[in-house]
Formats: C-alpha cells, structure tokens, sequence
C-alpha cells in the first residue's frame, strides 16, 4: 500500500482555475495561489445572494484514539461519493495546524485515495491564513506590552492581562514565560505565555466571522485584559481593531482546491476542537452551500466535542440548519473502547468490540438530541475482519440507526456510494428537525451543567472557586449569557483521557472560564486540558524529510 504523501503526489490535479469554472466561479472570482489553490473573494455572495442554499451534512465521530479515526477521510470520500451519483458536492475541512502535522498526526487532509491534495502545501504553509492569525494575535500583544511601557494611560493591571502570544506549534516550553526582562527599555516585567494559534481567539473570529465588518467588530471586542479597578480593556481600547483586520484581509477569503477526484474543496480556518471551537469557516460553509448542492463538513474529535459546538455555537451563530451527521466509527477504536491496547487493536476481538459499541451508542444518542438524522459510517481498515463488521451493523440496526460500511481509504469516492445513497436518502427526507441544546437565557453555569450531564454523561459539575469567580465577572460585565465552548479532552466522554467506553459516575471539574467576546462565546476549561499542546517522545517531524527528487515523505 502506498503512503498518503505518495498517492497524493500521483495525483492528477486540475488547474484550479477549471475546478471553479466546474462550479460557476469565474476566474475574476479568484486570487489565484499558484496553479492549484486559489483563495475566493467575499463579493461572490452578492451575486449568489438569490441562489438556493444546498444541504448541510456535519461528519463526526466517535471519541477518537490518537492517530484519528478518519472524519477527514470520509468527509472528502463522501463528498467525492456524492459527485459521483449525481449531486454537486463541495468537502469544507479546516486548515491543518502544524503543531499535530510535527506532533502525533503527522497532516489532516484526509488518508488514501480520499485525500484534498496539494496535500502538502495544505499541510505546511497553506495559503499563509494560520501565519495571518498568528501575526494578528503577536501584534495585539506587541500593542499591548508597549502600552504599558508608554506610561499604560489605560491603567491595564500588567496582572491581569490575558490575552497571551501564539505560535502554530506545540511546543510545551512556551507555555509558561517572562516578559520583559533586562533593561528598562525592554518593557515592563511579567508573566506570559504562548497559547497554540489555532486556539487563539482570532482564529476563532475569522471562523464565525461573515465579512470583513463582522471581522472588525468582532476584532473590537475581544478583551486583553483588566484595569488595577477590575474593569475589562478591549482590543477596541487599544486602538487595534484597523491593522488586525489588515493583517487578515486575504485570511477572510475561502481557499479552493481539490479532492483526488478533482472535486471542489474549500479549506479554510483551522480552530482545534478540544480547545476551541473546532469547525471551517462561516464564510466558507455559506458559499459551498450556495455553489452546491451538498456541502460535507467536519467538526472535530467525537460528537461530544465538535457536533456539540458546531450545533451550539456555528449552527446557532450562522443560522445553519444541518440536513443530516455522518457519525464514523471504526472497529479499532471501538475495540480501544472495550478495553484492549492500541498494539493489539489489529487483532479480532468480538468481546472488546461489544464492550466498546456503547462510546459509539453514546455519541449516536449525541447526535439525536439535536434533532437531526445520523447515518454511522464505518470506515473500514485492512485489519477489520468480516465478522467484526458485520457485529457493528448489526448493532446499529438495532438501536434503528442508519449504518453503511465506508471503503473511501481504499476505493476513493466509489468505496463511498453506499454511504453517499444513505446521506441522500436522509437529507432528503426532510427528517432533519435541527434545534440547538440549550436557550442563551440559561445562566452559563446551567448551560455548562446541561452539556456535561445530558452530552458527557456525568452525574454533575464541580466548579472551582475561580470558575465561579470568572462567572460572576463575566456576569457583570455583561457577557454572561454568550453560548459555551467546552474545553475537553477528546479521547473521552468524561474530563479524563483514561476513561474510555461510556463512563458513568463521573463528575467534570471546570477549573476556569475564559472569555472570548470577540469570538462571542465563553470557554469552560476541564480536566488538565491546556491550550498549548506538547509534542510525543517521538514526534512525527523526526520522520519527515524532503528528497533531491523533491519526494516528500512523512507526511500523512
Ligand atoms: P480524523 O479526521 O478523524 O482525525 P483522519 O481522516 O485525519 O482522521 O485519519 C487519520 C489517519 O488515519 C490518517 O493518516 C489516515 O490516512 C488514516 N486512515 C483513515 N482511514 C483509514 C482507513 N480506513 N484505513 C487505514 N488508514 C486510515
Ligand atoms: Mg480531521
């Protein structure tokens, strides 16, 4: 079998100019990267304002082990699967971070003959969108520390700030640093740190953002933080809103490419999903949706994560009504589920998988309570044995859920007809009756409590005294009753990464609530989890190497 890098590498790539036309777009439309990436200008939407929108189809999953499960892979298998029977059909996936491209993950554009491809440009610089977010975030805290250097006429409380650097890696050195040291002229002395930039809150606000004025009010608002009389400084404050919105000018702008199959894909904003929002952009989501009749999109980690908040807070934000959610499951994780260790996950084990079928139960149940129709894709891998597939089915059609073996790793699109017909088949029922999980006039305490017993499964909720504290602030400065961004592990339902399957009798510990008024939700910290990932002992960048030949290897 060939690796990912080498099929993509194969790939016979259309002018990316006539993957546009194939949708309507002029070539006047595009800001053309090269021969095979182009980013989209926004005024394309005027003049689809009348077109219809397309259906929506949200994939998920359940909760993962670390190399992923495959929502990538099928997103782009699906949407090349549905090309194939008939249906205009656009892929629309984040933007890879580096930090798990170097970490554990080694690229997120897919796997097999379901990739989007220039799949290392995707994976390395892109289009320079995460550089744009990262500029932004670094020149906010330049404004910043010069403030208070300049005399801090804003009177900010260099000890309460918390807006923090970014950098897109996972580097856990940074997490933790000291500003200013040496000389006076070096600025005032104090504690900092570097957040990943795709859990920054910029990367969030290019991602709910529907304009460039949207943008800029959004920009406006975020907090940096708080004056010596706890009042909250906005980036508005610090006059910074014109030249943040400059460096992303082109970073609002869809990137076009394509699958293997030389269908469309937009890639565009990168927000993680265990620590931000996890889902593409707004702007691109409603232009896939106007320029096609499908459009297949991603949320990360499991549906207790990324299905959660793309339906509380994209969904809800962007007025979009999803059609139906593919929920993928694989055998391997499910026996992970059950008890046995990833070396043996290649091994038959109907006990594991029986145990480990409740995560994917779970996250079924998930996905129904927001009212839309699920169809479980099992992504099939090399090692799955017939009787454990067939185990998966069966179980499905017990609990009256839709299932379709998906071979889209191996076969491209035709390995993902079954599942193309079954994803029509339900958005085209009408089925879909989309509602969010809770009402924003719900105290952010009640909407925490809400998400982790009725989505996570836990018995309650234990705040910390700073939590609570943050709540209050929050409360008072008016912020309080903005929708919940949970920041979990992904591995599990519970805050803690060890407990797999369906935990029950847990509790989940919010330890602290950020604010991210700009983005316009708040964010509920779990567990241990951190905003600034660490690389494994053996990182995937050890692997990795440019040939003389100009052959990439290591990516995947
Ligand atoms: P996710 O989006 O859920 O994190 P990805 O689609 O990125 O997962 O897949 C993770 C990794 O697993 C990729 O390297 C991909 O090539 C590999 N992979 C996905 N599906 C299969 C499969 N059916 N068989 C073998 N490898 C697969
Ligand atoms: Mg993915």
């Amino acid at each position: 079998m060939k690796t990912d890098v080498q099929i993509a590498q194969e790939a016979k790539m259309q002018h990316i100019g006539d993957v546009a036309s194939k949708v309507g777009l002029k070539l006047e439309d595009l800001e053309l990267y090269g021969n095979h990436k182009a980013k989209i200008h926004l005024d394309v939407m005027d003049r689809l304002e009348k077109e219809e929108d397309g259906k929506l189809i949200l994939v998920t999953a359940i909760n993962p082990t670390a190399a992923g499960e495959g929502k990538t892979t099928t997103n782009v298998g699906l949407s090349m699967a549905l090309n194939k029977i008939g249906k205009r059909t656009f892929t629309a996936l984040r933007e890879p971070s580096l930090g798990p491209c170097f970490g554990v993950k080694g690229g997120a554009a897919g796997g097999g003959y379901s990739q989007v491809v220039p799949m290392d440009d995707i994976n390395l610089h892109f289009t320079g969108d995460i550089h744009a977010v990262t500029t932004a975030n670094n020149l906010l805290a330049a404004l910043i520390d010069n403030h208070l250097h300049q005399g801090n006429p804003l009177n900010i409380d260099p000890k309460r700030i918390v807006w923090r650097r970014a950098i897109d890696m996972n580097d856990r050195a940074l997490r933790s640093i000291t500003v200013g040291l040496g000389p006076k002229g070096n600025g005032v002395v104090r504690q900092d740190g570097f957040d990943i930039a795709v859990a920054s809150e910029i990367m969030a606000i290019l991602c709910l953002a529907t304009s460039m004025s949207d943008l800029k009010e959004r920009l406006n608002k975020m907090i940096i933080g708080y004056t010596y009389d706890k009042k909250p400084v906005t980036a508005g404050e610090l006059e910074a809103t014109g030249s943040l919105a400059l460096l992303l000018k082109d970073a609002i702008m869809p990137n076009l490419v394509q699958t293997l199959e030389n269908t469309p894909a937009l890639i565009h904003g990168g927000p993680f999903a265990n620590i931000a929002h996890g889902c593409n952009s707004v702007v691109a989501t409603k232009m896939a949706l106007k320029l096609g009749d499908y459009v297949v999109t991603e949320a990360g980690f499991g549906a207790d994560l990324g299905a959660e908040k793309f339906f509380n807070i994209k969904c809800r934000a962007a007025s979009l009504k999803p059609s139906a959610v593919v929920v993928v499951a694989t055998v391997r994780a499910l026996k992970n589920h059950g008890g046995v260790a990833k070396a043996d996950l290649g091994k038959e084990n109907m006990k594991a998988l029986a145990d480990g079928f409740e995560n994917l139960e779970k996250q079924i149940e998930n996905v129904r309570k927001f009212g839309v129709p699920a169809v479980v894709a099992i992504n099939a891998f090399p090692t799955d044995t017939k009787e454990e597939l067939t185990y998966v089915e069966k179980r499905c059609n017990e609990l009256g859920v839709d299932v379709a073996l998906s071979e889209v790793w191996a076969k491209g699109g035709e390995g993902g007809i079954a599942l193309a017909e079954k994803v029509v088949e339900l958005a085209e029922s009408g089925k879909a009756e989309f509602k969010v999980l809770y009402d924003l006039e719900l105290s952010a305490k009640e909407k925490i409590e809400k998400i982790c017993k009725e989505i996570y499964g836990a018995d309650g909720v234990d705040f910390t005294t700073k939590a609570l504290n943050d709540i209050k602030k929050y409360e008072n400065d008016g912020i309080g009753s903005l929708p919940i961004c949970m920041a979990k592990t992904q591995y599990s339902l519970s805050d803690n990464p060890k407990l797999l399957g369906r935990p029950k009798g847990f509790k989940i510990t919010i330890s602290e609530v950020k604010a991210s008024a700009g983005a316009g939700f708040l964010v509920a910290m779990t567990g241990a989890i951190m905003r600034m990932p660490g690389l494994p002992r053996v990182p995937a960048a050890t692997k990795m190497d440019i040939l003389k030949s100009g052959e990439i290897i290591g990516l995947f």
